[in-house]
């Protein structure tokens, strides 16, 4: 999961940041809409959030720019006051949700939660796949009612795989979804938390199998018990 945050009053941005980053997701942040209507069309973040007032482009500019461009990622906008011209406006460019600051930021993990449910097209936070069931709210991977203990970049990983089961997750859009800026995250390290992923699957009736050339794919073990490759 990963989100593009932007928004200008660094104190909030760091806060928002945080807190986003302790549900284990993944976040760019930018505080300049000149930069934010770019990056949003490279297409690699799950979901953003954008405020109004913002230097150089302000937020509804980009949201109308990330529209026109045909990008469809659910973006919540952050509005400095209770305006209504301002949130009909945002809704009418194409914002799937807004907040009026002063907010909270469990409200606003909240909203994210549920656009996410929405934009995967799910009624509550858990996918289930061959016996796993991942929690994505209590970010908690359960196999037959037992917890797998992953960190938060595995639980990442296996997230797109089920969400994305028995179809090919690439190699490429996984590096997008987990990388952030900051961090070096290559197609080497895509392959480093395949192995490890595949290790802690070995005895939970899935396996990740390797589609030469593209990426993985996740499906149920044949046989009981899974193997071990
Ligand atoms: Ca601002």
């Amino acid at each position: 999961m990963r989100v593009l945050l932007v928004e200008d009053d660094r104190a909030l941005s760091l806060g928002i940041l945080h807190a986003l980053q302790r549900e284990g997701w993944q976040v760019d942040t930018l505080a300049d809409g000149e930069q934010a209507a770019q990056v949003g069309t490279l297409r690699e973040h799950t979901l953003a959030v954008l405020d109004i007032g913002l230097p150089r482009k302000s937020g509804m500019e980009v949201l109308r720019h990330w529209r026109a461009q045909g990008v469809t990622m659910p973006v919540l906008l952050l509005t400095a006051r209770d305006d209504l011209a301002d949130r009909v406006q945002g809704l009418d460019a194409g914002a799937d949700d807004y907040l009026v600051k002063p907010f909270d930021l469990p409200e606003l993990l909240a909203r994210l939660r549920a656009l996410r449910r929405r934009s995967a097209g799910l009624t509550e936070d858990v996918l289930c796949f061959a016996g796993l069931e991942l929690d994505m709210a209590g970010h908690e991977l359960r196999c037959r009612g037992e917890r797998v203990s992953l960190s938060p970049r595995e639980l990442a990983l296996t997230e797109l795989l089920m969400q994305k089961a028995g179809r090919v997750v690439g190699k490429d859009s996984i590096v997008a979804r987990l990388s952030s800026w900051e961090a070096d995250f290559s197609e080497n390290s895509v392959e480093v938390y395949i192995h490890r992923l595949r290790k802690r699957f070995a005895d939970l009736g899935v396996v990740i199998k390797t589609v030469r050339g593209f990426g993985y794919v996740l499906e149920a073990a044949e046989g009981a018990g899974g193997s071990a490759e």
